[in-house]
This record gives structure tokens, C-alpha cells and sequence, in this order.
């Protein structure tokens, strides 16, 4: 947060790590940023690695509680929190989420940094209101939801920090207690994942024995061929396997989509929704770099970083294009890739481990509003498939809406398309030959995926 212009009352020194996470935060809420990019930052890099970890921390850490939070900040300053001035509620935030699931903090340091921050913020008048609440909740822990809240999905919505219309969708869906396993599962830090990069690794032995040498020990995926999930130690972007491009930290069932294109040597391959290119790279080593990738995003600075990326991983058989897909592709050719891979925009509430920020901003409405685009990228990418080929379509959303209502719809209107069995492990395909992945069954980020193929001839 910026110091103020105005005097404040005297301040002492706030931890380089508190402070980063709250003027985090401000951006998030104010400007709608995403966190991870932030938190990747390289002003970030001058932080020592455990306060780094801390700042990564408390940000993930209050996004994913943001709405108990609030609901503390109510019954302990008697305020709504969204009337709250942004410093003041974020100050909040940080030391209630301190106090309330971080035990190793001490409660003094929670309460006192946080009275700092907002001393040193535009909104230093809050410090007695910060100061009063949270030395009321070291006092007596709040309960939330309390006793007045009835209604059984607001009490989840509330306990598990969720929207209270996602909350009842999933009731809806999938039952009361699945619903509360997947809030309960999205409050978790995510697993990290990693494929080897056979185009630079020298051997997979040799990576393993580099990240034992860094403290780091691994898992093989139990149903993502290839994939690694670490078991214990931190990667970090200075750890030789991921500088030098041995490795590249990719969720098991990004993974897994990527395997269900079966991308083979020499073919031509049209990645549609292509950056930042986790997808994309792990198509060309599939294909040992052989053959042809045409790369294709909307958003030409995340395409810079699937070139930057694709440089670091020695991926040589891709070409970026820049273009809404949307409204078909500048140029000719139709009826000619081998394989299309479309993993479209979606509402995210598969990776809400990840982007808890999302669930703050996301509405019922924008579901309808992915699913239009999700079908006119697949109306384009279906022009595209040689007679034979295969499009694999996939999200990293939970919603029926985005997933099995988008793939029948275009079912529809494409009769020389039908759906394929998947070779997805048995776990993760639906009785519908959908794949589908949840963080609460298996660890892994929600995703959906079709398999489709286009008739011969
Ligand atoms: N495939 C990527 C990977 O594995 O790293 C992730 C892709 S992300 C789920 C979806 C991508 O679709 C975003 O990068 C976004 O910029 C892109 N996108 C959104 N609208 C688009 C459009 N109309 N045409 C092309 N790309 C679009």
C-alpha cells in the first residue's frame, strides 16, 4: 500500500512479506488482477524463499478465505466489509486469516502488522477499528457462521468460503456432501505437478537426482503417464531442472488433456486457446519436435510467453498466431489438421486452489456467456480437422454448462462428428464418455474433456 500524504500516528517497520501481500491484495481487489502472475513477480525475487513462501501464503491464503473473512470482519467490526476502505478490510483480512488458520504465527505479530499496515495506508484512520477487532478475535474466536445463519447452504457458503450460488448449484448437483467435499478441497494449497521435458532432459534418473540434490523428492502421477507430483522440498524457478527446461510445473490433468490429443510424429496439430502453452509444449515433445503446431490465441502477450516458453523447453515445431478464433482463422487452409485441440476460455472453477480470486468474481450468467464462446471456437476449429481427425475439446471448468451441454449442442450441428471412447484411465471417464477430473477425487485440477472425431471421407 502506498504511504499516505497526510500525517498518520507515528509507525514502526511491517515485514517485507506482509507488506507485499497486502498491496497484493489492493490490486487484486482493486483493479481485478489475478494473483499468481503478481506473486510470480520478479520484484519479488529480492525476498528471502520462507518469506517469499509466506507472502504466497497469506495472499492464496486469504483469497481462498475471503468470504469467512468478511463474515468476521461483519460481526467483529459491526461493519458490512465491502464498506469497509479497501486498506482497512485488507488489513482485516490478513489478521484475522493469521489468526484463524495459520498457527505458527504468533497472534501479537497477526494483530500488531496488521495496525501497521493500515497506519501506513491512505486509510490510517482504521487503525484503532483493525486494532479493536482483531485483538476481539484473539480474545474469542468468532464463529462462522454463527446461529443466526439458518439456511444450510448459506452456513456452507459461509464455513467454506464460497459464493453462496455455487454453493447451491453444487448442492444441486452433486448432493450436500460432495458439495462440501469440493468447497472443503478448494481451500488446499494444490499439489505441484511436473512433466519431464524430454527435449532437454538428459535423462529422467538425472532430473530426479537433481531435484534430491535440491531437496526436492517426487511421486509418479497414479494416472497422468509421465507426470511427476512432488512429495516433499519447494521448486523454485532457480532450481536447475526448471531453469535449464528439464521440467516444466504443469497440473497432472493439464497432463492428462494434452495425452488425449495422442499427438504423433510429423503431424500438424492446430492448438486453439493455445497460451500460455503448457498444452502446446507438451504436444511438441510428444512429437519430438517433428511435424508442425500452429499455436493460436487471442491475447498476443500470453502468446509472447508460449514463445518465451517454448524457448526455455527447446520446443522448434510451433508457429504463434494471434487472432480471435472466435470468428474463424486468417487463413486458408481447411480440412487439414490431423489433430485440433481446443482448451477454450472458461469460468476456472476447476482451478479455484489456484485462482481463488475467481470465485469472487465469477456470476451465474458468465457461464452462459463462455458457453457461446466456447461453442463458435469449436464451430472454427471444426472447419479445420481433416476428414478423420480428431478435435479434443477441453476446460478447466466443473460446470456441465461449459463441458457436456457445449459438446452436444455441437454434436448438433456437426453430424460428421462422434464422440470417441477416451483413453482416459477408467476413473476419470463419465458414463457419458466424458473425462472429467475434481480436486476432491483425485487430487488433480477439475477438468473436462471430449474426445471427438470427424468421419473418414
Ligand atoms: N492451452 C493453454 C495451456 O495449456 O497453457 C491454456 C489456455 S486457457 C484455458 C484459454 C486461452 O484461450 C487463453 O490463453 C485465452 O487468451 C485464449 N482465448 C480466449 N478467447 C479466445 C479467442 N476468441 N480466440 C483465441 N483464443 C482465445
Amino acid at each position: 500500500m502506498k504511504p499516505s500524504r497526510e500525517r498518520g500516528p507515528a509507525t514502526t517497520a511491517v515485514s517485507p512479506s506482509r507488506a507485499a501481500a497486502a498491496s497484493i491484495l489492493l490490486r487484486t481487489l482493486r483493479d481485478d488482477a489475478y494473483a499468481s502472475p503478481l506473486l510470480a513477480a520478479e520484484s519479488l525475487d529480492a525476498l528471502a524463499p520462507e518469506d517469499r513462501r509466506l507472502v504466497q501464503e497469506l495472499v492464496l491464503g486469504v483469497l481462498r478465505w475471503r468470504g469467512e473473512l468478511d463474515y468476521v470482519v461483519n460481526v467483529t467490526t459491526g461493519r458490512p466489509a465491502e464498506k469497509l476502505d479497501a486498506p482497512v478490510r485488507i488489513a482485516l483480512w490478513l489478521g484475522l486469516y493469521q489468526l484463524r488458520h495459520l498457527e505458527r504465527i504468533p497472534q501479537h505479530a497477526a494483530v500488531n502488522e496488521s495496525v501497521e499496515l493500515v497506519k501506513q495506508s491512505s486509510a490510517w484512520r482504521g487503525a484503532g477499528l483493525v486494532n479493536a477487532a482483531l485483538r476481539a478475535e484473539t480474545r474469542q474466536r468468532t464463529l462462522a457462521p454463527d446461529d443466526r445463519v439458518k439456511q444450510p447452504a448459506n452456513r456452507l457458503a459461509i464455513e467454506l468460503s464460497h459464493p453462496k450460488w455455487m454453493i447451491e448449484k453444487w448442492i444441486e448437483r452433486f448432493g450436500m456432501d460432495e458439495a462440501r467435499a469440493m468447497a472443503s478441497a478448494n481451500n488446499q494449497p494444490p499439489p505441484v505437478a511436473f512433466r519431464i521435458n524430454t527435449l532437454r532432459a538428459p535423462s529422467v534418473a538425472r532430473v530426479l537426482e537433481d531435484l534430491a540434490e535440491n531437496g526436492v523428492y517426487v511421486r509418479e502421477s497414479e494416472f497422468a503417464r509421465g507426470a511427476y507430483v512432488v512429495t516433499e522440498g519447494h521448486l523454485t524457478p532457480a532450481t536447475r531442472s526448471i531453469r535449464d527446461g528439464w521440467i516444466y510445473v504443469q497440473d497432472e490433468a493439464s497432463q492428462l488433456v494434452a495425452s488425449l490429443v495422442d499427438a504423433q510424429a510429423g503431424e500438424s496439430i492446430l492448438d486453439i486457446g493455445a497460451a500460455p502453452g503448457g498444452k502446446t509444449t507438451a504436444l511438441a515433445a510428444a512429437m519430438g519436435n517433428s511435424g508442425r503446431i500452429v499455436a493460436v490465441d487471442v491475447h498476443p502477450s500470453r502468446l509472447a510467453t508460449l514463445v518465451a516458453t517454448s524457448g526455455r523447453l527447446a520446443v522448434r515445431n510451433v508457429t504463434p498466431l494471434a487472432a480471435d478464433a472466435s470468428a474463424g482463422l486468417p487463413f486458408d487452409a481447411r480440412g487439414v489438421f490431423d489433430r485440433v485441440l481446443v482448451d477454450a476460455p472458461c469460468s476456472g472453477t476447476g482451478t479455484l486452489r489456484r485462482n481463488p480470486e475467481i470465485k469472487w468474481r465469477l456470476t451465474l450468467p458468465d457461464l452462459g456467456r463462455f458457453a457461446v464462446l466456447q461453442g463458435a471456437l469449436l464451430d472454427t476449429a471444426a472447419a479445420r480437422v481433416r476428414p478423420g481427425g480428431r478435435l479434443v475439446y477441453s476446460t478447466c471448468s466443473i460446470e456441465v454448462e461449459e463441458g457436456e451441454d457445449v459438446v452436444r449442442a455441437f454434436l448438433e450441428r456437426h453430424g460428421d462428428f462422434t464422440l470417441a471412447g477416451p483413453s482416459a484411465p477408467a476413473v476419470m471417464r463419465t458414463d457419458s464418455g466424458f473425462v472429467r477430473t475434481y480436486p476432491h477425487v483425485h487430487g488433480a485440477d477439475g477438468f473436462f474433456a471430449a474426445v471427438l472425431e470427424r468421419a473418414p471421407g
